[in-house]
């Protein structure tokens, strides 16, 4: 079962501290949420489990971390300046505006349903902001739209400092930023979100079977974080909705409570990106529509040593959203039980790996010297373990902790009670089954680990 509504996910984030309105107390901005208590061990949760498998598990991957305020020049070249639009209508009648490909009804303003609506112009999604002391126009950056570009301007850096030859990928998390029209539907749609994107760079001519390789390997991994297969579509992009850079992108779709829309996008971004940040783009035979008048100063070539010549690689980019991440598992994870005729119950059944607390220690009595110096002792042993957050909840009301732990998706509870401090043993709740046991406390490292692997 996954949530019903948008309504129930909304609920359970601003009631467990996963998601606030930006600047709530302040009204609010549009666009904008922040990340609470349990929002931010979550959302590091998949960062971290995405880095592993992208980094970590592979043998052909580098990574970066690299800035967010981007140089306009570096925005020409990848053609977001001129491109990185979405079309823009106004209703003349109520003064909103609205994206002209998302009006459910075709000419009709949304809000007041007046036909009155502008022709639709391009809008650019990027935000500039000034750099320096004087902010006169001329000096200024944008935030970045994709995490990307900056893989690019890299990726010369990248080959000096390390032994990759062609394939190999570069991955990097981090923020990008759109000035989204009409944002909606939650963390779905947002203005400050966060991308994991990999650029994985082939030899042209290689690229139509790595890209086949990259969309089922990340349908595998959205899997393997609890996501259902067949809440997960593969959407293969008509030609002429391709985005300016692309030969073939295939979104990995997800079914979230408002609709089906993209996770992820996978594209076959050929040698537009590393050919547009070249200098000298005559030296190479560059497959896609160039910027002319170049100001790199790099030639972002490598040399097959076999035929003796340079060329630009095609890059394969998986690119993913946290945000809508965080919305998918989420979705997926809820479920609402009976725990008998008179009581129901809320959980997270999410995968521990991506669990915002590990477990929770939960001395009986609360205050209790002897019961809680216990619980802080199994508290620390199992922090130091280093496999998530673990906490101790001093509060007496073991009822009310299991209800909050199962919300927010602790795949267990550890009860010291009196007997504990005789039999040296704790009653371990399962989320999931509600089943109870009870684990001599020098074995819980073991048993913890095990729980977790
Ligand atoms: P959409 O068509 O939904 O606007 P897009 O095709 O423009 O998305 P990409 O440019 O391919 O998106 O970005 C890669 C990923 O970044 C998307 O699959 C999505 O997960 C995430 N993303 C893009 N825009 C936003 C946004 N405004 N809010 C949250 N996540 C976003």
């Amino acid at each position: 079962m996954t949530a019903q509504t948008m309504e129930e996910l909304v609920s359970l984030c601003k009631r467990r501290g996963f998601l606030f309105q930006s600047n709530d107390i302040y009204g609010g901005i549009k666009g904008l949420y922040d990340y609470g208590p349990m929002g931010v061990e979550f959302k590091n949760n998949l960062k971290q489990a995405w880095w592993k498998s992208m980094v970590y598990e592979r043998d052909d991957t580098e990574g970066l971390d690299a800035s967010i305020l981007s140089s306009p020049v570096v925005l020409k070249h990848s053609g977001h300046e001129d491109t990185f639009t979405d079309p823009l209508v106004d209703c003349r009648a109520c003064k909103s505006r609205w994206r002209a490909d998302q009006l459910l009804e075709n000419n009709k303003c949304p809000n007041c349903k007046s036909e009155d609506l502008t022709e639709p112009r391009p809008f650019n999604l990027m935000f500039k902001t000034a750099i320096g002391p004087v902010d006169d126009g001329s000096s200024f950056a944008y935030l970045r739209p994709e995490t990307c570009q900056q893989i690019f301007t890299n990726f010369k850096n990248i080959l000096d400092s390390t032994s990759r030859t062609v394939p190999f990928g570069i991955a990097q998390m981090g923020k990008a930023f759109r000035n989204e029209i009409t944002p909606r539907n939650f963390i779905f749609r947002v203005r400050e979100f966060e991308q994991m994107e990999l650029e994985f760079f082939v030899k042209p001519g290689t690229d139509d079977e790595w890209h086949e390789y990259w969309i089922n390997k990340r349908i595998e991994w959205w899997v393997n974080q609890g996501i259902k297969k067949e809440n997960l579509k593969k959407i293969e992009v008509e030609k002429n909705e391709l985005a300016h850079y692309s030969k073939r992108t295939v979104d990995i779709n997800y079914v979230f409570p408002h609709g089906e829309e993209e996770l992820e996008g996978v594209a076959n971004r050929t040698d537009f990106d590393l050919g547009s940040h070249t200098k000298n783009q005559n030296d190479f035979k560059i497959t896609s529509e160039v910027m002319k008048n170049f100001s790199s100063t790099t030639k972002l070539a490598v040399q097959d040593l076999e035929e003796k010549k340079w060329y630009i690689p095609y890059v394969i980019e998986p690119s993913a959203g946290v945000d809508r991440g965080v919305l998918a598992l989420l979705n997926e994870a809820y479920r609402e039980e009976n725990v008998d005729k008179d009581n129901k119950r809320i959980l997270l059944s999410l995968k521990p790996h991506l669990s915002p607390i590990k477990a929770a220690v939960i001395p009986l009595k609360k205050n209790n010297d002897d019961l809680v110096n216990l619980s802080k002792e199994i508290k620390s042993n199992l922090q130091t373990l280093g496999l998530g957050r673990v906490v101790l909840e001093n509060s007496g009301n073991i009822g009310k902790n299991y209800r909050r732990h199962d919300e927010i998706g602790t795949p267990i509870c550890l009860t010291v009670d009196f007997e504990s401090l005789e039999d040296k043993s704790v009653t371990v709740r399962d989320r999931d089954t509600m089943k109870q046991e009870r684990v001599s406390i020098e074995n819980l490292s073991e048993y913890y680990k095990k729980y977790f692997n």
